[in-house]
């Protein structure tokens, strides 16, 4: 009978579990095992920092609904890629890092790039286990798609040996594995879920947070018709953005700080409270608020506030388990209320806020400025990844979602550097779709030479970088012989001139007036472009009324 090598077989069974990307950087041991996944129908993405690569397979993940793979040399390899397992885990998004590994028999000799690494990606992952005999490839393949996708999704890790990649078995001794079906979806016990709309009748000042569990799911139909059916006010987390319109008259985002403090009770669906939503504690949300809290892991329920319910259950089926019950109940939230009254006029306060600063056409540009004219720019189909501080911050708010999965930023981790990988996984994924993203000057900087790989593809990512010249903010040219400050970056760097030189587009716009036909130009471009915009490097974002990360 045939025999089958390793390498072989990690690429059929990866395909065979519905694994069609691959992010990575080959050498030893994984040479072959890139070569094989492309001869199974897998693309192989070659990139130029495993961390970058990491990050798109997350991205890919999250935005496929299947895990997607990350291919890694030992050692280093393989610590480099830790940085996209963690963020991947907290992001509850799937992936299945596959490092290569010294051989077995050398263990503990000193072998090239040894490393204890199982044991190191453990506390990033749902699951990480070697793989010691070629034949049972599939059994581990198997158990790393089940454990990322089922559940709450999140990281897996195999670590790939040498001898057992090259290792040669007969077809007959191959241990086969059934394929990992999509994730069956469980139900919130009936109870709660009538308990729940009570709750809901119940608020005089209610909101709904909607987080990107909800994304995940794929739940936007019927979180629509929930929505519809009970006109509830409602916000979006950074990445549960899109799942619902942020122009839908229903959504509250531009009051958010005043609804998150004055709610009454707050209905979580797939959103967590922790640190991005500030815990659910005073003084940003009420003292006594009541809380409804929809997840599908159980031991996520009751973290920082005790929730009045719990809806357990997988967010798709339990707000469809709710539209149902809905059709027995007359209420709906009523049209004219106080609290709508209350969020309605801090909205237009916020939006006359930033009014002067969106108008001003002054050169260098701000923030508001500069994204006026992204966002009358950004097709609605646009995948759009921000990062950076204000950046990041800012654009969140100028730049609307219309779409549910087409946003991408620095999540849960709040991790700066994923901008790069997640946008290639984007455009990987979503060869049809436009791919922005807005990156502040420090966040372009930790994978910068994605652009080159983002060339060799000719992904036609659109590449913006909001370049205040700082960490942070910035505080422009540096004179000669000064002490340079630990945030400070060159101002005016020509990003763009890198992505020239490796035979992308690139634009610098210094003036405001000439962005629109900027933005234009590049979208026209057939492959990646840039337009660096520098900005006033003390533009910052309008007065907040808690600074960052006050609780
Ligand atoms: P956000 O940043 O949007 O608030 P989080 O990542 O903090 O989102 O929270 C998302 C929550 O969604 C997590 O607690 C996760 O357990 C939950 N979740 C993941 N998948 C599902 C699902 N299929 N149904 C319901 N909840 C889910
Ligand atoms: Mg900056």
């Amino acid at each position: 009978m045939a025999t089958i090598n390793g390498a072989a077989l990690m690429a059929r069974s990866l395909k065979e579990q519905g694994v069609d990307y691959m992010f990575g950087i080959v050498g030893f041991p994984v040479q072959g095992v890139a070569s094989a996944a492309q001869d199974a129908g897998i693309e192989f993405i070659g990139m130029r920092n495993e961390q970058a690569a990491s990050y798109a397979a997350h991205a890919a993940g999250y935005l496929t609904g299947r895990p997607q793979a990350c291919l890694t040399v030992s050692g280093p390899g393989v610590i480099h890629a830790f940085a996209g397992l963690a963020n991947a885990q907290q992001n509850c998004w799937p992936m299945i890092l596959i490092g290569g590994a010294s051989p077995i028999y050398q263990n503990g000799m000193g072998a090239f790039q040894e490393e204890r690494q199982v044991e190191l990606a453990t506390p990033y992952c749902k699951y990480a286990h070697a793989i010691e005999h070629t034949s049972r490839i599939p059994f581990y393949v198997a158990e790393a798609v089940r454990n990322s996708l089922y559940g709450r999704p999140g990281a897996a890790y195999l670590d790939f040996p040498d001898d057992i990649i090259r290792g040669e078995v007969d077809e007959s001794e191959v241990v086969s594995a059934n394929r990992v079906g999509d994730p069956p979806r469980t139900l919130a016990d009936p109870e709660a879920v009538e308990e729940a709309l009570s709750v809901l009748e119940s608020a005089e000042r209610p909101l709904v947070i909607v987080g990107k569990g909800m994304a995940w799911s794929r739940a936007e139909d019927e979180v629509r018709a929930f929505m519809e059916r009970t006109q509830l006010p409602f916000l979006a987390s950074p990445m549960g953005k899109g799942i619902l319109p942020d122009d839908d008259p229903l959504s509250v985002g531009a009051a958010r700080s005043t609804a998150l403090r004055e709610a009454d009770v707050v209905f979580l669906m797939g959103a967590r409270l922790n640190w991005i939503m500030h815990f659910g504690l005073p003084p940003r949300f009420s003292e006594n608020v009541r809380v409804i809290q929809l997840d599908i892991a159980q031991e996520e329920i009751g973290r920082n506030v005790a929730p009045e319910v719990a809806l357990v259950g997988d967010g798709k089926a339990v707000t469809q388990q709710l539209n149902t019950a809905l059709t027995n109940r007359q209420w709906f939230y009523p049209a004219e209320t106080e609290w709508r009254a209350t969020l309605q006029a801090k909205a237009s306060e916020n939006a006359e806020a930033v009014k002067p600063m969106i108008d001003d056409d002054s050169s260098p540009t701000n923030y508001y400025r500069a994204f006026r004219d992204i966002e009358d720019w950004l097709p609605d189909d646009a995948i759009i990844i921000g990062e950076g501080a204000n950046t990041m911050d800012i654009g969140r708010t100028q730049m609307l979602n219309r779409r549910a999965r087409h946003r991408l930023d620095a999540g849960t981790y709040g991790t700066m550097g994923v901008g790069l990988g997640f946008a290639i996984a984007a455009a990987v994924t979503n060869p049809d779709k436009p791919i922005v993203s807005v990156q502040g000057d420090s966040a372009f900087g930790f994978s910068g030479m994605e652009l080159e790989t983002m060339v060799r593809y000719n992904l036609p990512v659109k590449l913006i970088v909001l370049n205040n010249g700082g960490i942070g903010g910035g505080v422009g040219p540096l004179e000669k012989g000064r002490r340079v400050p630990p945030n400070i970056l060159t101002y005016g760097a020509r990003y763009e001139g890198m992505l020239e030189a490796l035979g992308g587009k690139g634009m610098y716009v210094s003036d405001p007036a000439d962005l629109r036909s900027a933005l234009d130009e590049v979208m026209e471009h057939d492959g990646p472009a840039m337009i660096n915009v520098p900005l006033n490097p003390r533009a910052g974002r309008k007065p907040q009324k808690f600074g960052w990360l006050t609780t």
